[in-house]
């Protein structure tokens, strides 16, 4: 299958080379056969998705002018409201639950003629980070089948790598777009916190969701930013900055790039491919002029601790409605139960283990006695590291470099006997949540040490709303590096 970008796909339909309706069909069939193979789809849309591309095409026919996205097929992930087909958060609870209203990210894509075929699998309720925790069974990684694509969302990452879609939408609470995006060889970009609405993305944390592209390429990520970011009335945090143009100017180089590695970068959390890909990725930018200075940015440490504080609070607290009386899956009643026990049954048996530990977590933290020693200390350690990052940028960083992730992605089952083990794999995309910071993750090698061929990432992380400059950087990188266009083996469709 010849891979076509998304700004190519946009041209080609433009020009009238290629109908939306031939890349649609294409796309469909491929996420009802390598998609449903890897477990990386729950759901297409297959009329819906095909009358919106003839209708595209006989709009061009009259001469109209079609969007920037023209024909672009795109996966959702499932926590990502489309007014088309379920919203499942790949949970029991919300098994049957259909949106009445499309996410604002979601009617930006479609306004700009993006066509969305589908909904992508993820962890349940975007907790986790391997793909595992679905209630619709795990997603496999497109290099290694035996493998996590990571998450959560990991169907996402799994189509776009596969070649299903070139653009998808996840979230990132605290690396669910770069993580997958790293294991499987592709681009995933968290925007600046407040820079793409969150309306009808379902609350995870809300101090910490943002909805992000995963492409292939950075001048896809850049393209689908472009359309997804601006101001919502619908979202209270949603940002009115201005901010310029991610596309223009995204070839020029960065002048004088300063890039700027924390001591634990390079530590021994690192396992061996991930520490020599992210050496390389060094010299890549050393070779390109820039300046590399370490940094000292000790609150580092305890960014892991302070995330899974914050986050799992929140999620208590956001969680809450889904109590199977006001939202969700209610278990079937029993003659003279209290409203108390029927709550508690539909909670037990709509949510998995991973959201109830994270329930658990986060009431815990918050109760009385103990939300001093816990949240509140949690949130003083946000406070520092975000002041941190910004003395880092104010002497002079134009971007923060890291591995995205410590190791190439493990086996499925690896973690299950130890939740912790997979939280500690976190560590090098909590901060940029914490902080409110837009972050990307780049291929930047691939590693056969552990027999298959598995992708890295390296992650690139910029000031609040330098997005653009961010975005630059990456290109710069992208362009200097042999691994710009990675592509997972052939995956035999299901
Ligand atoms: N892996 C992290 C977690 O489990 C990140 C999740 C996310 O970004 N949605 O919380």
């Amino acid at each position: 299958m010849e891979r076509r970008g998304a700004h190519q796909i946009a041209a080609d339909v433009a020009s009238g080379s290629i109908s939306a309706a031939a890349v649609i069909d294409e796309a469909l069939s491929s996420a009802r056969g390598i998609g449903r193979s890897l477990n990386a789809v729950l759901e297409t849309f297959d009329d819906h998705a095909m009358e919106r591309a003839r209708a595209l095409d006989a709009a061009r026919e009259r001469g109209e002018t079609p969007g920037p996205l023209a024909g672009v097929p795109v996966l959702v992930k499932d926590n990502i409201c489309t007014s088309v087909g379920r919203t499942t958060c790949a949970s029991r609870m919300l098994e049957h639950y259909t949106s009445p209203f499309d996410a604002t990210a979601v009617a930006r894509l479609e306004a700009a003629g993006a066509i969305v075929i589908g909904k992508s699998n993820l962890d349940e309720f975007a907790m986790g980070g391997s793909g595992e925790h679905s209630a619709f069974g795990p997603t496999k990684n497109p290099w290694d089948l035996s493998r996590v694509p990571g998450g959560s969302s990991s169907g996402s990452a799994a189509a776009v790598a596969a070649g299903i879609v070139p653009m998808a939408l996840g979230s990132d609470t605290g690396g669910s777009v770069r993580q997958p995006a790293a294991f499987c060889g592709v681009v995933g970009l968290k925007p600046t916190y407040g820079l793409v609405s969150r309306l009808g993305l379902v609350a995870f944390a809300s101090s910490l969701d943002q909805i992000g592209p995963i492409t292939r390429t950075v001048r896809d990520a850049a393209l689908a930013l472009r359309v997804i970011a601006g101001h919502d009335p619908g979202d209270a945090t949603s940002s009115r900055r201005h901010h310029p143009d991610p596309l223009e100017g995204l070839d020029h180089r960065v002048h004088h790039l300063t890039v700027g590695v924390p001591r634990q970068a390079r530590g021994e959390a690192n396992r061996p491919e991930a520490a020599s890909a992210f050496d390389d990725a060094l010299r890549t930018f050393a070779g390109l002029g820039a300046r590399i200075v370490d940094l000292d940015l000790p609150s580092l440490d305890a960014a892991i601790a302070a995330y899974y504080i914050v986050s799992s609070a929140e999620a208590s607290s956001n969680l809450a409605r889904f109590d199977g009386l006001r939202y969700g899956r209610r278990a079937a009643s029993r003659p003279g139960e209290s409203v108390e026990s029927l709550v508690s049954r539909s909670r037990t048996e709509g949510l998995g283990p991973e959201v109830q530990r994270r329930i658990m977590l986060g009431t815990h933290v918050l109760s009385a006695g103990y939300a001093d020693a816990y949240y509140a200390n949690a949130l003083r350690v946000r406070r520092l590291l975000k002041n941190e990052f910004d003395a880092a940028f104010a002497s002079g960083c134009h971007v923060i470099a890291t591995p995205t992730t410590p190791g190439a992605a493990f086996r499925i089952g690896a973690h299950d006997r130890d939740p912790l083990a997979m939280y500690l794999e976190d560590l090098y995309t909590v901060p940029a949540n914490l902080a409110g910071l837009p972050a990307i993750s780049l291929p930047c090698g691939v590693s056969t040490a552990q027999g298959s061929a598995l992708p890295l990432g390296l992650q690139l992380i910029a000031p609040a709303f330098h997005d653009a400059e961010l975005l630059r950087a990456a290109r710069m990188f992208e362009s200097a590096s042999p691994h710009d266009v990675l592509r997972p083996p052939v995956v035999p469709a299901a």
